[in-house]
């Protein structure tokens, strides 16, 4: 049963977007991303006569109803949009009207388009001029879309309950490479690709890489590439060890990213990061209120992988540390305090973000 979302404006209850295929144009100079995005939606009612999706800071140029598939002699249809009153937390609602004619049956899918430009303000973006990055000749680009802020990369239904596959064909300045959270030049997704809008990612700089294993690379800017590698050598020992807890891993490739000023420890990160593959993101929390599902079970999976690699007594000392953490936060925080529920309440548009701490 389809779980409420109180951080979402989205009506994938009743029109679910499946598929995403983005083109991306990543200007440097204006610090905006000009898109185009062809979604899939699917119909989980009768009929709807819309498509709900989120935005945050995104102007929105058209929106179009696209011919199906293999229907020669009919061109794209231009539809109606609007923009709703921008709320500080959820952002504008994209509303979509859907013509009689064209409102699919439940199962049905249709495929509509949508052209927009990201702001320079976007709070999933970060560009980075040369001086801040290692290299210090070329500007840097990443994205952070956890928990709400895919919205103001791409327009979508930015609920961890609405999952979808996408694929990308991004334009960058030379010699600048591309990165998303994808296997690259996979024509069509598998099942197991479909992810939580959150996962969405992209990276764009000056970028080089280095084997780790026979499915696992690391990425960096070129003068940290040989230290990240030395750095994370056992990538693929921590992937086997949460193979052998938590079973196959569906994603293909684990590859790692190095940004540019932070360089982070192996160890707990990648452990945890590593078991997220499971806990998060193929099993994911339906809304952010229930975040404890993500992290609890991924924390567990991250000292269960520590302890097969280092004993039980690495196990049991993180546990420990964990336990007198969470006291320590609920003495902060006070124990009568919101935050310290395990299932926070975000109605009225509180923002996730807020609300985040080691409880969950
Ligand atoms: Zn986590």
């Amino acid at each position: 049963m389809a779980v409420r979302d109180h951080s979402s404006q989205a009506n994938f209850h009743e029109l679910r977007v499946t598929h995403s295929a983005f083109e991306l144009d990543v200007n440097f100079e204006t610090r905006v991303i000009e898109g185009y995005v062809e979604l899939t939606a699917l119909a989980e009612c009768d009929t709807p006569r819309e498509l709900l999706l989120d935005t945050r800071s995104l102007s929105v140029h058209s929106v179009e109803l696209l011919p199906p598939t293999g229907q020669t002699g009919q061109g794209p249809q231009p539809l109606e949009f609007r923009l709703g009153e921008p709320h500080k937390v959820l952002g504008s609602a994209l509303r979509i009207s859907i013509p009689a004619g064209s409102a699919p049956p439940v199962g049905g899918c249709l495929v509509i388009s949508v052209r927009f430009t990201t702001s320079p303000a976007s709070s999933a973006t970060q560009w980075l001029a040369p001086a801040q990055t290692a290299g210090g000749t070329h500007p840097y680009l990443f994205t952070q879309c956890q928990a709400i802020h895919a919205r103001s990369l791409v327009p979508c239904q930015d609920s961890p309950g609405a999952k979808m596959s996408y694929t990308a064909a991004v334009r960058v300045p030379q010699p600048l490479t591309a990165l998303m959270s994808a296997v690259p030049d996979e024509p069509q997704p598998e099942r197991g690709a479909h992810r939580a809008p959150y996962l969405l990612a992209l990276a764009v700089g000056e970028l080089s890489s280095r084997e780790l294993g026979p499915r696992s690379r690391v990425w960096s800017e070129p003068g940290m590439v040989e230290a990240g590698a030395a750095e994370f050598a056992d990538t693929a020992k921590y992937l086997e060890a949460g193979e052998a807890i938590a079973g196959e891993y569906v994603w293909g490739r684990y590859d790692l990213l190095l940004l540019p000023p932070s360089f982070p420890s192996l160890t707990n990160v990648v452990a945890h990061e590593i078991a997220h593959s499971w806990t998060g993101n193929l099993v994911t929390n339906a809304s952010w209120e229930h975040f404890w599902l993500n992290e609890g079970f991924t924390v567990f999976l991250e000292r269960k992988i520590l302890g097969r690699l280092s004993g039980p007594a690495a196990f049991q000392f993180a546990a420990s540390q964990g336990a007198l953490k969470l006291a320590a936060e609920v003495e902060r925080l006070g124990p009568t305090h919101p935050h310290t529920c395990l299932v926070p309440d975000l109605s009225g548009g509180v923002d996730p973000d807020d609300v985040f701490s080691s409880i969950p």
